[in-house]
């Protein structure tokens, strides 16, 4: 894990040469406008410390999804803004990946100065890793960072093919996000507990079976968790449930029994008969008591009790997917509460806590303790790709 080098591992004085810098830049967008920075906050400081040893900068980044062709709606050059304001300088848009107008460009930029080269997806060589298009980027390049842990999970010229051409370093943010996910799943303290939760078994099944022979709790909430109940001959009427998926539930069951892994599913429960902010027909009863014409909405009260307990004597916490349909109240309680427990044990100094997926981001949010989390990763895909137990290309390119 730590046999990647970093900017630790670059020279102090870097004047003369060109960086040649991944970021994540694709911000979400409301008319033409960001209407979140983050991504450009995690890179500032890879991009700022490079700068400021004398390095010219280009960043290199993707913007939609334009398929391989120039498309006037995805240029980089609408977040330049965002990038100068974030940054604290003025960057200069190159509305190309490589050429003379890169080369030219370069020219005209200082020491500690900072490109923005166009969308890297507009041409079909980076979706598809193409040689000679990494050839062409790197030519312009002394060195290659890559600090888009959030793209890592690509086998893309710019995430992968670019870290084969030139040395290559991980940039602070991406360090820090491998630093925070080995010690939640590589290399963590014992006893380690999982939440998985979220809407469908369908979309975790890999992640699931990764987890079953890595931790010694493993949590399911939301709507997947009916799936497992459903398994064990729990009638879940009305909700959200993938009978098809009975034999693979009980297989992962299975898994988890050999390797010593305590399926933790919940009793109680909090069912409605329509999906809709408190309804009138909102009770809380065990599992086997759901009516036909109920759906199960959140994990009742007593089993997120039991599972703050569970909490309590595990060092690590790595969670996935919210406990409930937790948008819609009063079904985020149980996320709220087990969020809150696992950020008091955290700040207790008694658990390590990771978690990561764009729900769950935006349930933490909700529940007031993104902040106080070990890590909470902006990176969705590859974050799951990751809890999969998958070997990202992006990460593994970076160690060479
Ligand atoms: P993430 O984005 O964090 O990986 P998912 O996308 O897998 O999480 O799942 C989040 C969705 O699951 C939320 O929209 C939430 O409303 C839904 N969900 C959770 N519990 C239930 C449930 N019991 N019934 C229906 N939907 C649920
Ligand atoms: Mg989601």
């Amino acid at each position: 894990m730590s046999s990647f080098k970093t900017l630790d591992d670059l020279p102090a004085d870097l004047t003369g040469q060109v960086a040649l810098v991944r970021v994540d830049l694709n911000l979400p967008m409301k008319d033409g406008a960001a209407t979140d920075v983050t991504r450009v906050e995690a890179a500032k400081p890879t991009i700022l410390e490079l700068t400021d040893k004398g390095a010219k900068v280009l960043l290199l980044a993707h913007f939609g999804r334009p398929k391989g062709q120039r498309n006037s709606t995805m240029t980089t050059s609408f977040v330049q803004g965002d990038v100068d304001a974030v940054l604290g300088k003025e960057i200069m848009f190159i509305p190309e990946v490589m050429g003379p107008v890169v080369e030219q460009s370069i020219g005209i930029l200082r020491a500690g100065d900072i490109g923005l080269l166009e969308n890297v997806r507009f041409w079909p060589g980076e979706e598809s890793n193409d040689p000679d298009f990494a050839k062409g980027i790197a030519a312009h390049g002394d060195f290659y960072v890559n600090d888009a842990f959030s793209a890592a999970h690509r086998a893309h010229a710019s995430t992968e093919g670019l870290a084969r051409l030139l040395p290559a370093y991980a940039g602070r943010a991406m360090e820090e996000e491998l630093k925070a996910l080995d010690a939640a799943l590589g290399a963590p303290e014992q006893p380690v507990a999982a939440v998985v939760g979220g809407a469908k078994v369908s979309s975790k099944l890999d992640v699931l079976t990764n987890l079953v022979g890595k931790v010694q709790h493993l949590i399911i909430g939301g709507g997947m968790a009916n799936t497992f109940l459903a398994a064990k001959g729990v009638d879940v009427g009305k909700s959200l449930c993938e009978h098809d998926l009975t034999d693979t539930a009980n297989r992962i069951m299975d898994e988890a029994d050999h390797a010593g892994c305590t399926v933790h599913l919940p009793y109680d429960v909090v069912v409605a008969k329509e999906f809709a902010a408190n309804p009138d027909s909102l009770r809380t009863c065990n599992v086997h008591e759901v009516a036909s014409d109920e759906m199960i909405l959140d994990v009742g009260p007593q089993a997120v009790e039991a599972l703050g307990d569970v909490l309590k004597t595990c060092r690590t916490l790595v969670w996935n997917g919210p406990l409930g349909a937790f948008e819609t109240e009063p079904f985020d309680a149980a996320t709220v509460a087990l969020a809150r427990t696992a950020a008091a044990l955290t700040e207790s100094g008694s658990l390590i806590s990771v978690a990561g997926g764009g729900d769950t981001v935006a349930a933490l949010a909700h529940a007031g303790v993104k902040e106080d989390f070990t890590f909470v990763s902006a990176a969705g895909g590859a974050f799951l790709e990751w809890m999969e137990g998958k070997d990202l290309p992006g990460v593994a390119a970076l160690r060479g």
